[in-house]
């Protein structure tokens, strides 16, 4: 599996290095890349009573390049800005399931976001799992019950923080036929 991580807007270009580093422990066969190329946030995706930005079109953006590069298997876009869905306060992410694009949101991930000291080290381990939970989607998976998966729904950050950045057995199991089957 080829994954290439898109930085979108002002997403900052150390952070991204560091997700593709991180991403290649979770999926040790997997080739990860920083992918060279940086789509702008479009106010287009601005929704100004929310003062929030609208997930899905910025998936779909990332659902272009994803076309675009066809050396990858899955597109991990990565913004730092608040993203929704019309049915949810916020999302940490969105994906395509299964499909070749998925999004994560760095905002609500920062420990300043709730008030807490900077942690570098925690902020990247929430962004590793956000970012193998949305590619797990693309993967096909749903979501699952256990709270350690990293597959498990995140209504907060605390949901995040519970849960590890690894599949549960079960889980891990539809990820390698997913793979396998990527050929
Ligand atoms: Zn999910
Ligand atoms: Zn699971």
């Amino acid at each position: 599996m080829r994954i290439g991580v898109l930085p979108i807007g002002k997403a900052d270009a150390a952070m991204m290095v560091l997700i593709k580093e991180n991403l290649a422990r979770v999926f040790p066969d997997a080739a990860c890349v920083v992918i060279d190329e940086k789509i702008p946030l479009r106010e287009e995706a601005f929704d100004k009573k929310r003062k929030q930005y609208q997930s899905n079109v910025i998936l779909s953006e990332v659902q272009g390049c994803a076309f675009r590069k066809t050396g990858l298997n899955r597109v991990l876009g990565v913004v730092d800005a608040d993203i929704f869905v019309p049915e949810l306060s916020f999302v940490f992410g969105e994906a395509t399931c299964p499909g070749k694009a998925a999004l994560i949101s760095l905002w609500r991930l920062k420990p300043e976001f709730y008030g807490d000291a900077p942690n570098m080290q925690l902020f990247l381990e929430r962004a590793l799992k956000e970012a193998v939970h949305e590619l797990g989607h693309t993967l096909g998976l749903r979501h699952c019950s256990r709270s350690s998966c990293v597959m498990h729904f995140s209504n907060s950050i605390s949901d995040t923080d519970i849960k590890q950045s690894l599949f549960c057995d079960k889980c891990y199991l539809h990820v390698k036929i997913s793979i396998n089957n990527l050929g």
